[in-house]
């Protein structure tokens, strides 16, 4: 079993997250095998230290672990089933962790397949944002079988701080619908008080403040209300990822007959801002969809 910092990691997925990542394993002394669709984010990971990989069989080669950090399940189905992907040409550690937001049930469904040919699959979604990634002080919650998580767990140690083994296959990625469900009822509620106080005259940054030294106090309130507050609408996890996530709460709430009204409500807020051209910027453009509402601007 790898040590820390000892190990062969190939790498799948070099975006906003995947690409700090993927440092921070070359930084704890990994090497790295890297792979993306788009070229240059590949080369940018080689000048940091990597390896370029051609395709998901060529980061595999020799590899310890294999790490797919992707947008969505049919991303990652296709890095697993599809042309030169891992379920034909699996690493030689035997051992893949899928680390994007997708679905339970594509999980389980690929944890099955891979144990057919002797190939542990761990899904481990994260939380924390690029900064967290960029910190390696991720949250890392994982699903899957005790033997297999604990091989990964050296190689989550050079990504994150919070590292929990939540249960069987899944039950990492169940874990993170939940944490995206209370991140998106917050930023909503968020939304509802910036909006109040903007109507009335109160000073933004001043509700912020007040708000956070006492109980309605939230990460998203801390990290994304300067944003919010000066309509920089940019940077951030994008409101399609997110809408994503939700949609996936919903399905897997819709199938264990949980109703998740408020949930459904912010759902529609999202599918509102994506119709209006917002999907690319981050989170904080939620508040747009009261910019709307109220006809009113902020920034
Ligand atoms: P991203 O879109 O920035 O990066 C994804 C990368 O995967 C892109 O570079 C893309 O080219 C690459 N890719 C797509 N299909 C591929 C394929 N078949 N083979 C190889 N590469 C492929 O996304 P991100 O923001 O890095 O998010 C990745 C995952 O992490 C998502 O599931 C997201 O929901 C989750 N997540 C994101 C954040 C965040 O703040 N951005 C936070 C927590 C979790």
């Amino acid at each position: 079993m790898a040590q820390d910092g000892e190990g062969s990691v190939g790498f799948i997925g070099l975006g906003t997250m995947g690409r700090e990542m993927v440092r921070n394993l070359l930084k704890a002394g990994h090497a790295v095998r890297a792979f993306d669709i788009i070229k240059s984010a590949t080369a940018e990971m080689v000048a940091c230290g990597a390896t370029a990989a051609t395709s998901p069989a060529d980061a595999a080669q020799g590899a310890d672990i294999v790490i797919t950090m992707l947008p969505d399940t049919p991303d990652v189905e296709a890095v697993i089933y599809g042309e030169s992907g891992l379920l034909g040409s699996p690493p030689p550690g035997r051992l893949i962790v899928d680390m994007s937001t997708i679905s339970p049930v594509a999980v389980r469904r690929i944890h099955g397949d891979l144990q057919k040919i002797g190939v542990g699959f761990i899904d481990a979604p994260v939380s924390g944002g690029p900064v967290g990634a960029k910190n390696a002080a991720l949250s890392i919650m994982a699903g899957g079988d005790a033997d297999a998580f604990a091989k990964a767990e050296p190689f989550f140690k050079a990504m994150g701080t919070t590292i929990t083994h939540a249960g069987a296959s899944g039950a990492g990625q169940t874990v993170k619908l939940c944490n995206q469900l209370v991140c998106g009822i917050n930023i909503q509620a968020i939304c509802e008080a910036l909006a109040l106080a903007r109507a009335s005259g109160v000073d933004l940054e001043l509700l912020r403040r007040v708000l956070l030294g006492g109980s309605a106090a939230s990460w998203m309130l801390d990290r994304l209300g300067p944003a919010m507050i000066a309509g920089d609408a940019s940077a951030g996890f994008r409101i399609d990822l997110m809408l994503k996530d939700l949609k996936l709460v919903q399905n897997h709430a819709q199938a264990l007959d949980v109703p998740l009204p408020a949930t459904a409500f912010v759902t529609s807020q999202y599918v509102d801002a994506r119709a209006h051209g917002e999907g690319a910027n981050g989170n904080q453009a939620l508040f747009r969809v009261y910019d709307r509402m109220t006809n009113q601007t902020t920034g």
